[in-house]
């Protein structure tokens, strides 16, 4: 394969293995993906996309995607990956309030960006994901029992699809694609850049309170009843945190468990003090940063840890979540559990997550699901299996009250293949979703993902 025309059209780096900076190129968060493609493209331009899908589709070589890399999923091995982190373009309309946000933008830049003009977006939990490749992924954030998913608030987006074509895509240029992405994920073409409206949230009552490991039954058999009637102001989370004894941890949390409630409310301050008093009167709490915080400081409600980490997910969607389902979960990852997972997450769902946006997508699983649990588990691959036997046992478990189903960014790490792309659709989106597969890309160019199969 001669890669001297694909280095003629492309003004950024085109590195083959071997190569000077191909190691740094490929550099991302989890650090338990081993990235190893033909060539790698560091795109910069519309133009250098183009170039590298056509070169891909001359020469049937799988395209692969890199942002932030905390979503990678399946070997990359033998591919032709374009990295976005030069697509920098962030533009905010204060008047609109709209954002045009390129595809190498993170969550922590924007979130401050946005916030100097008292807007908000539907970020996540953590500040180095891509605001785009979250958002082709969902969208579920600390908003999103009021507003839903990000990607129910998206107006256009450009990509460059398997034909190396730069489309720009509304809901009237292209509708069945427009659908298709906001959900689809990375299996439609390069998305070089998305547009979305924004919120007039300058500041929230929330953040995050840390309970002591003695105290995580108490605290996740309160949140289970509690969440039972919760108006949609409210959106939480509670985690059970093995943390490690490392400096990224603040001290009095290091090398302990903890269970970790984060909320945000848009009501009223005294209205949310009301509603998180019951945890307040559980005991005494490590660390209790709850109050009125700046839309700047939404990255600290969850305080996701911001360095490369070798991470393990699992996760599943749940219909309810009894009492038995708490004790089931306390069991695998509580104070008496011998546990690798260095998280077990239930995120409260419902709310506007369950509508259908007015534009719908392809977004899945919505309207049967309450609760989201998601697990993650820390180490090297000669640890994986153990890992993820791990976590299939607690999903397992959890069995009765799930919905078999599972949400597209809570799944990477080893963790891909069309059986799991299945899983994050309803099976009448899914088959849609083929369908428009097989127009716009039939030879699968874009499988390094979660992949929709092309229909047959
Ligand atoms: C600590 C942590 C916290 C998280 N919290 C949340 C959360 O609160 N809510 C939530 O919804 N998700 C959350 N996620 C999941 C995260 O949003 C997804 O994994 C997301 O895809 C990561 O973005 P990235 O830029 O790192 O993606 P990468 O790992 O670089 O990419 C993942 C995949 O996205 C696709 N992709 C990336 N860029 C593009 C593009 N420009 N065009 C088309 N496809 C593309 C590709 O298929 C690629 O394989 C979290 C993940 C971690 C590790």
């Amino acid at each position: 394969m001669n890669f001297e025309t694909l280095r003629a059209g492309v003004s950024g780096p085109v590195l083959l293995p071997g190569d000077a900076g191909y190691a740094e190129e490929l550099a991302g968060y989890n650090l338990t993906v081993v990235h190893a493609p033909q060539v790698v493209v560091g795109a910069t331009s519309a133009e250098d996309v183009q170039a590298a899908v056509r070169f891909a589709a001359e020469h049937g070589l799988p395209i692969a995607i890199l942002g932030a890399g905390h979503g990678s999923s399946v070997s990359d091995e033998g591919s032709l990956l374009i990295t976005t982190r030069r697509l920098t373009g962030l533009v905010i309309d204060e008047d609109a309030r709209t954002a045009r946000v390129e595809a190498g933008v993170r969550w922590g830049e924007f979130i401050e960006q946005a916030s100097k003009v008292g807007l908000a977006a539907l970020n996540g939990s953590s500040p180095t994901v891509t605001v785009v490749s979250y958002t082709l992924g969902g969208g579920l954030g600390p908003f999103g029992r009021k507003h839903g998913y990000a990607a129910d608030h998206v107006t256009a987006l450009d990509v460059v699809t398997a034909d190396g074509e730069l489309r720009h895509v509304t809901a009237e240029s292209e509708p069945d694609l427009f659908w298709a992405l906001r959900g689809g994920k990375g299996n439609f073409g390069v998305v070089l850049a998305i547009e979305f409206g924004l919120f007039p949230i300058a500041a929230f009552y929330g953040g995050g309170i840390f309970f002591p490991g003695e105290l995580a039954a108490d605290v996740l058999h309160l949140f289970q009843e509690w969440t039972q009637d919760l108006p949609e102001e409210m959106s939480a989370s509670v985690g059970l945190l093995h943390l490690p004894p490392l400096p990224f941890v603040p001290e009095p949390l290091r090398d302990r468990l903890v269970a970790h409630l984060r909320i945000t409310y848009l009501g009223s301050p005294s209205e949310g003090a009301v509603l998180v008093q019951p945890f307040r009167d559980l005991g005494t709490p490590i660390i209790d940063a709850v109050g009125i915080l700046p839309y700047a400081a939404i990255a600290s409600v969850h305080s996701d840890p911001v360095d490369p980490l070798p991470l393990f997910e699992h996760g599943a969607l749940l219909r309810e979540l009894p009492k038995e389902a708490v004790d089931t979960v306390l069991r695998f990852a509580g104070p008496d559990a011998a546990s690798p997972l260095v998280l077990a997450e239930i995120r409260h769902m419902g709310g506007a997550l369950s509508r259908t946006p007015e534009v719908p997508n392809a977004v899945g699983n919505r309207d049967d699901t309450l609760y989201n649990v998601f697990l993650v588990a820390a180490g090297g691959p000669p640890d994986a299996a153990v890992l993820h036997g791990y976590e299939q046992q607690l999903i397992d478990a959890l069995g009765p009250w799930s919905t078999g189903r599972r949400y597209l960014n809570f799944m990477f790490a080893g963790d891909a293949g069309p059986e799991t792309a299945v899983l994050a659709f309803t099976p009448e989106s899914y088959e849609r979703l083929a369908g428009i597969k097989r127009r716009f890309d039939p030879a699968n160019l874009f499988r390094i993902n979660h992949n929709i199969r092309p229909a047959a």
